[in-house]
């Protein structure tokens, strides 16, 4: 009989374990707090051993067929003049702060869901309410009122997962990286092009607008701040805080703002790290951004959750021992999350500046690095793939 398995989450880690462990053999279940299949989400990308995974499951070109189409990045000033930038086909193959692999959120869910369903059940509108954590099961309450065992409970949950911190109680230390993003889609207009613009304010603003492939364009707005009480004020208080701080702040900001009255697709984030000691408990265990959450500034959080999930179910695959598993699963990804977590927190600071004398010096800094003889510490810079784990050992493609 195949072993129980449920996972809760249904994007982007969720459903690559789910595809894993359906095609292992599992029984495989995956609960999603939301009433139904989650469309939302702006530009991600997918750099190194993520597409690799991908291309295990045979899923990379449809990943790139089905990208935003975006070209590269572009600093621009005041009058969208560009102070700085890196195209993609000028890298040699290399990514830049722009993947070769840019995909919406959704999409790249959508992907992975529609052959992950193929081989698990899905069930939408229900969440964890209560686990007893056994030697042999977990015992799960559901929201929804039904009570089910299983041999292992994966917690897929993103960054706020409630189930984490049911299981986990005090055990995640986040670091909050001084840095508030809200993502949300506007209308196009003549003169948005494939490349992602960037425009820095003084007071640790900034505005971004990236391509997508639905007519539309992704406006980015995020400020250099510690978390405050915007954070719990809702969608209304975060629209009207933003309205406040970026009135004046130049380039396209009324454009942006006006876009925000409307739009339907608004995602609003204080920044911080998942810091657990430990990514499992009995038969729990956490992955992707629940576990280990590195924020956008890591610029590998799709990356590591699509290699995370698919480590995950190499390891469950392999051994009869769920604990053995779940320590192995445990090592090969240490490393690699440590790495991605140590991004240090001047970063936002100086992505960000606060006067204008800071944006002169980030702008003359990119210039430089755009420069083509230092193209090489220019891709090495944003194309991180911190100690990778080896997936020499697991599988090619499964059953
Ligand atoms: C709607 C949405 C929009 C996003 N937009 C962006 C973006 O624009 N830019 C960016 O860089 N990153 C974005 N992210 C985060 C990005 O997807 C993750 O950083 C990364 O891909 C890791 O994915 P993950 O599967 O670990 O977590 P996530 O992608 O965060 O997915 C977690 C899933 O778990 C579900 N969930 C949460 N709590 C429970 C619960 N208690 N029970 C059951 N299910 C639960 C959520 O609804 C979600 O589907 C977004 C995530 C979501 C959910």
């Amino acid at each position: 009989m195949p072993r129980r398995i449920l996972i809760t989450g249904a994007s982007v880690a969720g459903n690559t374990a789910a595809w894993w462990l359906g095609r292992h053999g599992f029984d495989v279940t995956v609960v999603e707090r939301a009433p139904s299949f989650r469309e939302g989400g702006q530009n991600i990308d997918v750099r190194g051993v993520g597409r690799e995974v991908l291309r295990r499951m045979g899923l990379e070109q449809e990943a790139l067929d089905r990208g935003t189409g975006e070209q590269g990045t572009a600093w621009v000033d005041g009058n969208g003049a560009v102070a700085a930038r890196f195209v993609n086909a000028d890298l040699g193959g290399a990514d830049g702060p722009t993947a070769e692999m840019e995909i919406l959120r959704g999409d790249l869910a959508r992907l992975l869901y529609e052959p992950a369903r193929e081989r698990a059940a899905f069930r939408f509108g229900d969440e964890v309410e209560r686990i007893e954590n056994g030697e042999e099961h977990a015992t799960v309450t559901f929201a929804s009122g039904r009570t089910e065992r299983y041999e292992l409970v994966i917690v897929a949950e993103g960054v706020g997962s409630a189930t984490r911190d049911l299981v986990f109680p005090g055990e995640n230390d986040p670091r909050w990286m001084d840095l508030t993003i809200a993502y949300f889609t506007i209308p196009r207009v003549a003169g948005d092009d494939a490349m992602w613009r960037w425009y820095n304010a003084t007071e640790g603003r900034s505005l971004s607008l990236r391509p997508d492939n639905k007519g539309t364009t992704r406006a980015m707005l995020s400020i250099q701040q510690p978390p405050g009480e915007e954070r719990n004020a809702g969608i209304d208080g975060q629209k009207a805080f933003l309205r406040e701080r970026f009135r004046d702040a130049g380039w396209q900001a009324p454009r942006v703002l006006a876009g925000l009255e409307t739009t339907d697709d608004f995602y609003f984030d204080a920044l911080r790290q998942v810091r657990m000691r430990r990514w499992s408990s009995g038969r729990v265990v956490l992955t992707g951004d629940a576990a280990w959450c590195a924020t956008p500034l890591a610029g590998i959080g799709t990356t590591m959750a699509i290699t995370g999930a698919y480590v995950l179910a190499g390891e469950i695959q392999r051994m009869s021992d769920p604990a053995a598993a779940l320590a192995a699963y445990e090592r090969a990804m240490r490393p690699m999350v440590e790495r991605a977590q140590g991004v240090p927190k001047i970063g936002p600071r100086m992505m960000n500046p606060h006067s204008r004398l800071g944006i002169r010096l980030l702008h003359g800094a990119l210039r430089v690095a755009a420069l083509p003889a230092l193209r090489g510490v220019a891709t090495r810079l944003f194309a991180r793939e911190p100690e990778a784990p080896d997936l020499s050992s697991y599988p090619k493609r499964a059953a």
